[in-house]
Order: C-alpha cells, then structure tokens, then sequence
C-alpha cells in the first residue's frame, strides 16, 4: 500500500546530485499516477455502435447525466502501460535476489506453476460433487503424507491458509485437549525473539502471553522456561531454528520441560526449511507445527499470491483439528465438512471449502520432483549459503552472534554501524540505489538494528558474491564517511524515501476525485 499522495502528474522529488528530470520517471522507470488520474471520460478502447465522437451526447431518451462518472477512461495501448507499469513496481524473486530473512524468498520452479495450472487443477470447483473431484482429493492425500512423514507426525489440517493461521488452529486444538480434561491452563510461553504472530495468535485464542529470556548466545533460556512453567501454561511456542537464525540446540530439553509440566509444545515451523529432509520434529519432542508451504515447499508468495499453512498435530492433538478432514473409505476419498466430536467444541471450519488448492499442488509437485534426498539437499544448501553470506559479510559487519555457524540465515546488528551516523534504515535503503532489494530490517527485535539475511538454496555462487560485494563496498563507503549517499537513499527509486511508518499507521485507503 502506498501512501504517497499522487497528485495529478506532478513530478516526484529529485534528488539535487541528480539534477532535474524534465519526464516524471528516472532510469527508464516510469512514475505512475493511479488510474482514475491518468483517464478522463471520453474516451475508450472499444468501439460502440452507433456512437460517434463525444461519449456523452448519446441520446438516451431524454435522459442526461448530471456529472461525468468517476471512471477512467483509457485506449488499450494506455491501459496496457498502466497496468505493465504497476507490475514493475513489485519487486518480484523472478527480477533478482530478494534477501528477506524469515520470509525465505527461494525461486518457484516453473514446473510447479505448470502443473498447478493443469486443468483438472485449476479448474475444479470447490461445489462440484466430491466423486467428480477424486484426483484433487487424492493429491490432497498424497501431500498431507509427505508432510506427515517429513515432520513425523499422525495428523495434518490442509486447510490454514497461512503461516499464523495455522498457528491459531494449532493453539485452538491445544486449548481443545486441555479443555477436554477439564484444565483450564491459560498461558503460553513465547521466547522474546518469537515473530510477532506466535504472541499475537496466543492472544487470540485467549491466553496470556509470557516471554521467555534469551541466553547471550541467542538461543532459549533453558532456566528461566523451566521456572515458568507451572500447572497455568498450556503451551510453549518456539521457533526452530530460531527467528535468529540459530537451532535450538536444547530443543529435545526444552520439551521434556514442556511435557512434564503438562504443557504442549508448539514449533513454530516458518524456518523448517532449514532443516527438512534432515530431522523430523516429532522426534525432537513436537506436538504441533505449522508449515508455511509458501516459504519450505517454495510456490509464489507475498505479492506473488497467497500462502498456505497446514498444521501437523500429534495423536493427542488430532481429534482436535479443524475441518474438513479427508477420509478414505476403501477407493474412495471424501471430506467431512461437519466438526464431530471433540472437535465440533474447539474449533471446526476455518477457511471456505478445503483451503488453497492452487498451493497443495505446487507444494506437492515440489516435493515429488525434489525427492526425499533433494529436499535434504535444499535444507543444506540454504544452510551453506546463509554461512556463504554470514563469512564474508562479516569482514565488514557486525554479525549479531559470531560464535559459531548459522542456519539458513545471517543475523547482523548494528554495531559496526556505529560512530558512522548511519543506521540500519539508512544502509538498506542505499542497498535499493546499488539494484538490492533489502534485506529484512529490525527484525527480530531482540538484536539491535537488526539485519535478517536469507539468501535460500537458490542463489549462485556468483550471485551471492555480487550481494556480498555490493554490501562490502557499501560498508566501506559507510565508514569513509559518505553519510549523504544513505541518508538520502534511495536516489534512483521514483518516489525517494517514503515514510513507512506513516503509511502503516495511517493508510490512504480512499481515492477523492478532483473536480474535472
Ligand atoms: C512467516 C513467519 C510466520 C507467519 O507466517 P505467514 O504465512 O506469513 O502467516 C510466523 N513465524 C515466523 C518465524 C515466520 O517467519
């Protein structure tokens, strides 16, 4: 969303070391006003009969308008620019790197696409009766079985449709079990580098929130868990590896604790593309785990389309899913759209009809044509070129925790920012005038300045060494004391710097016309 207030084709504010533009784009970029601005009324890219000329002397019986609509009138060639121009404005994996830490950006391989866009795909209606729909349903087993046996657990509910999604439905079963004994436990522990959803979806389910401390070395304080849990937490939440890029080597540990004190354990598993094909999390200890498809088992995501978060539950957590769940009843498959049982008290349907078909076959097609080996390969090589990133940019930055290797993601802070009068902001916004697509910025919150790096298994060689050296050079400048080029960054980007904050607190979300 932006909120820069796009007046009538005035011209965006140049930066004084690039002179003027007489045009209203820069570097063959074009400034694009919204559409309702570009068009006046008059005109069309079709032809209607038995009109001529001025649109608004057709004679409708007598009747005639008091104002012109407030549509946009375009040619086709006008529309076309202005819609191609748009999609230039959304930075996109198939342009370049797009380094953001936790979001894990990795290239959806056309395969996948193709086969989502396969007819009997694309094109089943989520009415059409369950027998005419088969081959859908049976992909849909097939792919909850690859989730099933890579995270090691009885059970999983497709139909989430997204990461924090299937964290609430996860926390509802979990609420659910301890419903059903009559325990009305209702705390849930979230370390202090947890993403912002894991506190928000306890909240939502109606738990209290407390935060567990960080050891120096980034990982949960295993003392601090084990004096805050009590008969009053219901769950644990943590994510592995870590929001900081760390495993969590006291994971087996962390839920022994968990269990003991009667509690669920809950693995946040956005990061599990770090370690899939490598360790299942139910034999870490794993009772519930969400899997963000669009981030481990690729398919577009962001601006790219929507997500999917299937949730897998151990067997105590099962009766508790959502609905629909998918049965097989001998060669025939069919969803049970009613909750029955424990489940038609805890949660029941969370989503229209089954949830994203269009991700369940690029996830599935993804698995299949990666194999169990490749996919253990994905896992290491995103972990390879994270440690690629984290060495050499750490000859210039700070990274925030330099003992020892990382996973999929470097972490640095701001430290070696300091003294420059430069800041984590400045420096990402310059990374925009060097062709680089920032990385993911102050987040986690627990690291200072924090810089989130996660280049993913799908980088070169050669294209992580032009990150890096883009970086290197960038820090170089920072340090000889070019404190212009990052604090006015962006230069080249059409509209300059804009004002994030404003734009997330105080949205624009109503066109006024101006009067024609
Ligand atoms: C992305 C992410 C989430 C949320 O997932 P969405 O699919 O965006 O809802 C939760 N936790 C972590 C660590 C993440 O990276």
């Amino acid at each position: 969303m932006s909120m820069v207030n796009v007046g009538r084709p005035t011209r965006p504010e140049q930066s004084l070391d690039l002179g003027p533009s007489p045009g209203a784009g820069r570097g063959l970029q074009q400034y694009e006003p919204l559409i309702f601005e570009l068009g006046g009324w008059g005109k069309t890219g079709v032809d209607f009969e038995g009109v001529e000329g001025d649109l608004d002397a057709v004679d409708l019986d007598g009747l005639t308008r008091g104002a012109q609509p407030a549509l946009p009138g375009l040619s086709e060639p006008e529309t076309l620019r202005h819609y191609v121009r748009l999609s230039q404005k959304n930075h996109a994996i198939d342009l370049a790197l797009y380094p953001l830490g936790s979001c894990t950006m990795k290239h959806n391989p056309r395969l996948d696409e193709k086969l989502a866009r396969l007819p009997g795909f694309a094109d089943v209606h989520p009415l059409q009766p369950q027998s005419t729909v088969q081959g859908a349903l049976a992909l849909m087993e097939t792919l909850s079985h690859w989730l099933e046996t890579l995270t090691g657990l009885p059970a999983v509910a497709l139909s989430p449709k997204a990461g924090a999604h299937g964290e609430l439905c996860g926390l509802l079963a979990i609420r659910g079990a301890h419903d059903a004994r009559g325990e009305a436990r209702r705390t849930v522990l979230v370390p202090t580098s947890a993403h912002g959803t894991n506190p928000a979806s306890a909240a939502q389910v109606g738990y209290q929130v407390r935060e567990i401390a960080q050891t120096a070395d980034g990982r949960v304080d295993l003392a601090d868990l084990a004096a805050q849990l009590g008969p009053d937490v219901a769950a644990v939440m943590v994510t592995n590896p870590n929001t900081c890029g760390l495993f969590e080597r006291d994971v087996v540990e962390i839920a022994r604790l968990t269990h003991a004190a009667g509690a669920y354990f809950y693995c946040d598993g956005a990061n599990f593309n770090a370690i899939v094909g490598r360790v299942r999390p139910a034999d870490l200890g794993v009772d519930a785990m969400h899997i963000n498809l669009h981030k481990t088992f690729s398919t577009p995501h962001g601006g790219g389309g929507p997500g999917a978060g299937p949730v897998v539950l151990s067997a105590a957590l099962a009766p508790y899913a959502p609905t629909p769940w998918l049965i097989r009843e001998g060669d025939t498959l069919r969803l049970e759209e009613g909750a029955v049982g424990p489940a038609a008290a805890t949660q029941g349907r969370v989503s229209a009809f089954h949830g994203q078909m269009g991700m369940y076959v690029r996830a599935l097609a993804y698995m299949m044509s990666h194999g169990a080996d490749g996919l253990r390969q994905v896992a290491e090589d995103a972990v390879l070129n994270a440690n690629y990133v984290k060495a050499r940019l750490s000859a210039a930055m700070s990274p925030a925790f330099p003992e020892g290797p990382c996973m999929h993601e470097a972490l640095f802070d701001d430290t070696w920012l300091d003294g420059t009068g430069i800041t984590t902001l400045d420096f990402a916004k310059a990374m925009i005038d060097e062709g680089f697509h920032p990385m993911t910025m102050y987040f986690p919150l627990v690291v200072h300045g924090a810089m989130l790096i996660e280049p993913t298994e799908t980088e070169s060689r050669l294209e992580l060494d032009r990150f890096c050296d883009t970086l290197l050079g960038l820090a170089a400048a920072a340090r000889a004391g070019e404190v212009e080029r990052f604090r006015g960054a962006p230069f080249h980007a059409p509209l300059r710097r804009l004002d994030e904050t404003l734009a997330a607190r105080k949205p624009k979300l109503r066109w006024t016309p101006t009067a024609r």
